[in-house]
């Protein structure tokens, strides 16, 4: 059987100290083993980094950023293995995969611009004959931990711009779906990137733990569940290390009475059940505001799920695939059991789906559960499977209230005509990632994407303009040469 090994300073290596079974969750087999790093594998890829950075960082950044040129073409010429790697592991259908691959090649597009991004600040003249200025300089080190929900794109949001901005890298990804991550991070050292520069292992806590407490490493990006990154983001500060930690999420929807409903549930269908609702942007509380809306929401709602397939990866008609693995398929159904004991009524149940000839795939359909209240377990977690929970409420302040109230703030929506309460709503609510009439607001490539409250902790975003800033740290010049006037005599107080 394959194992998935590790990427250390340019070479693979299969050391493990144990291994772990790789699911098909279409078909429920294991297809794989993924190799489980030892303290001393990670040590290895931590020194492989070090090794490699002082010449890295000596890299013109536009020369850096050639090689993210290349990467960004080797992306698009093996778009279909990289599809079938995720396919395979995670279960999502080809024209999902592309899309989570599309997503994470514009963050390697951004890149690019890395000689733009890393421009400094100057000012000439501060005092007399005296110039001042800022340049960001690369921190060493840094490591980033990922999840399996999208194992192209989160580490795409991480690396590209670490390495530009001239760090070396360490990655740990999901171990449940690994072999994509680890491709595409042989095809950016095919692009040139010099040895070392990216190492890739392979683990689990022990993996991660080194990560956090070896004083070589400087920084940590995270994402993943909430307990994890808060274990994550207090561990790495810690031991002194800057540290931006995403974590999980529950998205609601306002929908108003003067929404155009149509608008309101299509948008809601793809992304609620898109990709098995396993995205932490997935939308999965609807709040219809006042009760004629909830009743025709709910009607709607239903016509629409209909048609719905969900079906194993290799079939691209169907419209998403399993969820990861057969314990996260006895959640979501839990879930939904829990929710129908507290009172809610299951309007369409999921819980018995079936795929022919695929009955040990880990299967659940797109469910909708309606008269869901905030005392519900149901509502109070981050179920991560293809169910929607509708809500109702008077008044969108008490929508508001709902959302400003829960735990999670990583995103948001209103479906709405009216301007005025779309701008009050998104002037007033507490989450990171607000959509008005648009149901996934992930930012592009050039913002940045994270959440508020227990959705992120730290105080920079990913990818975008705030990765140039997570991933350098800025020194300040102050210049005078002494034939352009050094002042005579000793000061003892500032100039005034
Ligand atoms: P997870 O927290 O289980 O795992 C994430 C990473 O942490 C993995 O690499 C895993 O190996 C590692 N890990 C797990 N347990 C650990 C432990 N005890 N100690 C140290 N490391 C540990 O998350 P997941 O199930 O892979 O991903 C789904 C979660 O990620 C959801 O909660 C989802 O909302 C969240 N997510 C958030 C974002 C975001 O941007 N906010 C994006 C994608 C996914």
């Amino acid at each position: 059987m394959t194992l998935i090994g590790h990427l250390i300073n340019g070479e693979l290596s299969n050391e493990a100290e144990r291994t772990q079974d790789v699911f098909n969750p279409s078909t429920g087999e294991v297809s794989k083993q993924v190799a489980i790093a030892s303290q001393a594998t990670v040590e290895e890829a931590i020194a492989a980094a070090e090794a490699a950075y002082p010449a890295w960082r000596a890299t013109p950044p536009s020369k850096r950023a050639r090689v993210m040129f290349k990467f960004l073409q080797l992306l698009q010429d093996n778009s279909e293995e990289i599809c079938r790697l995720i396919g395979e592991e995670h279960g999502k259908i080809a024209h999902d995969a592309a899309g989570e691959l599309q997503r994470g090649i514009e963050n390697v597009e951004y890149a690019c611009y890395a000689p733009e991004l890393l421009k400094g600040e100057h000012s000439k003249d501060v005092g007399p004959a005296i110039d001042s200025w800022s340049e960001f300089q690369p921190l060493g080190v840094v490591a980033g931990i990922t999840p399996f929900n999208f194992p192209a794109m989160v580490p795409l949001w991480m690396y590209p711009m670490a390495i530009v901005c001239g760090n070396t890298f360490v990655l740990k990804p999901s171990e449940r779906d690994p072999s994509s991550t680890l491709f595409i991070a042989q095809l950016l050292e095919q692009a040139g990137l010099p040895k070392g520069v990216i190492n890739v292992v392979n683990g689990d806590k022990t993996a991660v733990d080194t990560l956090l407490t070896d004083e070589r490493v400087k920084a940590v990006s995270f994402v993943g569940s909430t307990p994890i990154a808060e274990y994550i983001y207090a561990t790495a500060n810690a031991n002194g290390k800057r540290c931006q930690a995403l974590g999980g999420a529950k998205n609601h929807a306002i929908i108003m009475p003067d929404a155009d409903l149509d608008n309101a549930v299509n948008a809601l269908t793809g992304a609620a059940f898109g990709s098995s609702g396993e995205r932490c942007m997935a939308l999965s509380v609807a709040v219809c505001v006042g009760k004629p809306m909830q009743d025709a929401f709910v009607a709607k709602m239903k016509a629409a799920m209909e048609p719905i397939q969900v079906g194993p990866c290799t079939d691209n008609s169907k419209d998403f695939g399993p969820v990861i693995t057969k314990e996260h398929q006895q959640k979501v159904i839990g879930y939904i059991n829990s929710a129908e004991a507290d009172g809610a009524t299951i309007e369409v149940d999921g819980r018995e789906a079936q795929v022919e000839g695929h009955a040990e795939g880990f299967y659940v359909g797109a469910t909708l559960i309606n008269g869901v209240t905030a005392e519900m377990e149901s509502y109070q977690k981050e179920i991560f499977g293809p169910v929607l929970q509708v809500m109702c409420v008077e008044t969108m302040e008490e929508a508001m209230q709902l959302i400003n109230d829960h735990e999670y703030g990583n995103g948001t929506c209103i479906f709405t005509r009216d301007g005025e309460a779309a701008r009050y709503f998104s002037d007033n609510i507490l989450v990171g990632m607000v959509g008005i009439n648009v149901p996934l607001p992930v930012p592009v490539s050039y913002h940045s994407f994270g959440g508020w409250k227990r959705s992120l902790f730290g105080d920079l975003h990913a990818y975008g303009p705030d990765a140039v800033r997570f991933y350098t740290k800025r020194k300040t010049i102050t210049q005078r040469w002494p034939s352009a006037g050094v002042r005579e005599g000793v000061q003892f107080a500032f100039p005034s």
